[in-house]
């Protein structure tokens, strides 16, 4: 791995801590402050718990000294409320939240949402929609001159053009309409630190185009590099040889206009996504330049124990008073014991927001947060209800050889097959399980993040061990589909894989002498996927006895290769050109949508007439009947009696945690 300067090199922590940031300047008083440094504006409420990207950003860099004072939610109606702790004197920090924006706000069918996990009282419409953008000008409306630092998970997944489902359209780079200063990408505390104390020193944010883990609006790239053109996609790949070499991606103007050049961009962002190798990236936008510098250097475990071991309160603000807030609850009594994922999903964002190299906190890191947890956290009784992070069993898994992981350029790790070169010893993972449930006080450690099933049958020691101590009752995993088209376009493991851990499953639980159950989730109408693959599908979960009580249909995030299938319908999983290259069949119709949901609740009544329909147009109008083996009762008979003891699950993928800094 590429070295980087020490996260905490040049750190002054204040003596004391501030209890909480300050939201109000009566609490700047109390503090004996008379302006902030940097005021961050998120769309979250302010909870002081290092599972909300808020909180680590503003206790990070209060540890370097700098006073930070955050406005949450604010009134985006005009600037006033963007006014109340005053100017601050480097920067404006600002997010949309935890999630976007737009998935926060909207379902996959595109309909308001009600509620909102990260306001209090679980109320919707606490921010606006596109909130990083609208921050941004009400916060230049406030005070003209006060630069704008962008970042978490909305910013960094819209730093290039991209595809947006919500106006079925192909947006500038966020850092267009917001008229940001930066925007950091990734895990951003490197880049943050550094765009602190640099601007602290006096450099304008402007002029600060090398940093990693920033984007930049510039009139052309830094002369220091070399630009290879890749906006051909049919032709020869460009020179990239040589250091100091920066990939010029199609313009904004080139995808919006040409879906397939949209996935070969996709495919080249992707290729360019290990810190270790990657290029910067440059694409044009009118006759301006949306500059990329490569990825952050990933956190080391010392680094990673230190930002999670800095001074919260772990509680959210005393102004919310006794308000419940929804994604406190999740997550007040659960440990992030990594971040980062190698899988790679099509569908899913983690790795392009947190790299595919996992970064693992320290065994004694994690259990004194456990203590912190034990002691600290009003309501504990004793259950810590989740160890995990992004994936449950990925701790310490890593490439075996650091030369070859500074090469690699593959998208995932696992996929098509566990690569020969990934270390998957579950042994550090089962001390630290052990280590934690053996804590005074502690009654219980249950496992609520997904697991990565495949690579858990590599370690048969492993699942024993988690199914006689950290199950609660139900595990969740995700094979996602069960047929090998949607499944290849997934980059998810055949259905073999899950049986395979199914067995294991089940003889550890009989072992333990438990009843436990396995839920799988499924998607769908993701791009690849039949009408066909859906009804298998739904016949696979109707001979295991599986009735979905929610079903979860595909999304299409920005920036996800999944999302590039379903905008150009094209494969940007292997080169792309605009002849020859793989189509994607992509769902975008609302009917079969419709379908593709209907299928995996087939047993519902209100789904059999479009179920019927489908088969009969399907060819397969034999499945339609009373018989164990046929799906959908025929004409208006009542459901077929059931193939064996059915049990409800979901396909909605809850997460267990708030996902950092998005
Ligand atoms: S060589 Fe294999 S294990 Fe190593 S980084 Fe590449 S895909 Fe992952």
């Amino acid at each position: 791995m590429i070295a980087a300067a020490s996260l905490f090199e040049q750190a002054r922590p204040p003596v004391p801590p501030a209890p909480f940031l300050p939201m109000s300047l009566a609490e700047m008083d109390r503090l004996g402050w008379e302006a902030c440094d940097v005021v961050l504006v998120t769309g979250d409420a302010y909870i002081d718990h290092p599972s909300f990207g808020m909180a680590i950003v503003g206790r990070l860099l209060e540890a370097h000294g700098f006073k930070v004072g955050i406005i949450a939610q604010p009134d985006w109606s005009g600037p006033e409320a963007f006014t109340v702790l005053g100017r601050p004197r480097l920067f404006f920090g600002i997010t949309a939240g935890n999630m976007d924006s737009m998935v926060n706000r909207y379902t996959s069918d595109k309909k308001l949402r009600h509620d909102d996990a990260y306001t209090p009282g679980g109320e919707g419409g606490k921010r606006p929609d596109r909130a990083a953008i609208v921050y941004a000008q009400r916060a230049r409306e406030a005070f003209k001159d006060v630069p704008i630092v962008l970042g978490g998970i909305e910013a960094s997944l819209r730093r290039i053009a991209h595809y947006d489902y919500w106006s079925d359209k192909v947006r500038r780079s966020i850092l267009m309409d917001a008229k940001a200063d930066i925007l950091l990408f990734g895990n951003a505390e490197r880049a943050l630190v550094e765009v602190a104390h640099r601007a602290g020193a006096g450099q304008t944010i402007r002029s600060m185009t090398d940093i990693r883990g920033t984007a930049q609006v510039v009139n052309a790239p830094p002369k220091a590099f070399r630009v290879a053109d890749w906006t051909d996609m049919d032709g020869a790949s460009p020179d990239l040889a040589g250091g100091k070499v920066a990939v010029r991606l199609p313009s904004y103007e080139q995808v919006a206009a040409d879906p397939a050049l949209y996935a070969h961009t996709s495919r080249v962002l992707h290729l360019e996504s290990n810190a270790s190798n990657a290029r910067a990236l440059v694409q044009a936008h009118g006759d301006k330049d949306v500059w990329l510098n490569p990825p952050p250097v990933p956190l080391t475990s010392a680094e990673l124990d230190a930002v999670y071991e800095l001074p919260f309160a772990r509680a959210p603000h005393p102004s919310y008073g006794d308000s419940r807030i929804p994604a406190w609850e999740m997550i007040r009594f659960s440990v992030s014991i990594m971040r980062g994922c190698f899988g790679g999903c099509a569908f899913c964002s983690i790795t392009e927001h947190e790299g595919r190299v996992i970064q693992s906190r320290s065994e004694g890191s994690v259990l004194r947060e456990i203590e912190r947890v034990r002691d600290l956290t009003k309501g504990f009784t004793g259950t810590i209800s989740d160890i995990g992070g992004p994936t449950a069993n990925m701790y310490r898994l890593a490439c075996k050889d650091d030369g070859i992981q500074a090469m690699c350029r593959r998208l995932s790790c696992v996929y098509p097959d566990i690569c020969k070169n990934l270390g998957t010893d579950h042994g550090p993972l089962i001390a630290l399980y052990r280590k934690a449930r053996a804590i005074k006080g502690v009654k219980r450690v249950l496992v609520a993040s997904g697991l990565r099933y495949d690579l858990a049958v590599r370690s048969p020691d492993y699942v024993r061990e988690l199914v006689a101590h950290h199950v609660g009752g139900y595990l969740k995993i995700a094979p996602e589909h069960t047929e090998a088209g949607p499944l290849s376009k997934m980059m998810k493991p055949g259905i073999a894989a899950y049986e395979r851990f199914k067995e294991l499953f089940d003889q550890a639980a009989q072992a333990a002498g438990k009843k436990y159950y396995l839920i799988p989730y499924f998607i769908a109408a993701h791009p690849g996927t039949s009408d066909r693959d859906m009804m298998n599908l739904a016949l696979w979960l109707k001979r295991n006895g599986f009735k979905a009580d929610q079903v979860q249909t595909f999304l299409p995030s920005p920036m996800s290769l999944a999302t590039a299938m379903y905008h150009s319908g094209r494969n940007p999983l292997k080169p792309v050109r605009h002849s020859g290259s793989e189509e994607v069949e992509a769902i975008k119709g609302l009917r079969q949508r419709r379908l593709h949901k209907a299928f995996l609740r087939y047993h519902d009544p209100e789904n059999w007439p479009i179920l019927r329909d489908a088969l009969k147009a399907m060819g397969r109008a034999d499945l339609i009947g009373p018989g164990a083996h046929q799906l959908v009762p025929g004409g208006t008979a009542a459901p077929a009696a059931k193939a064996g003891p059915s049990r409800p699950f979901r396909t909605q993928h809850t997460r267990s945690r708030p996902l950092q800094r998005r």
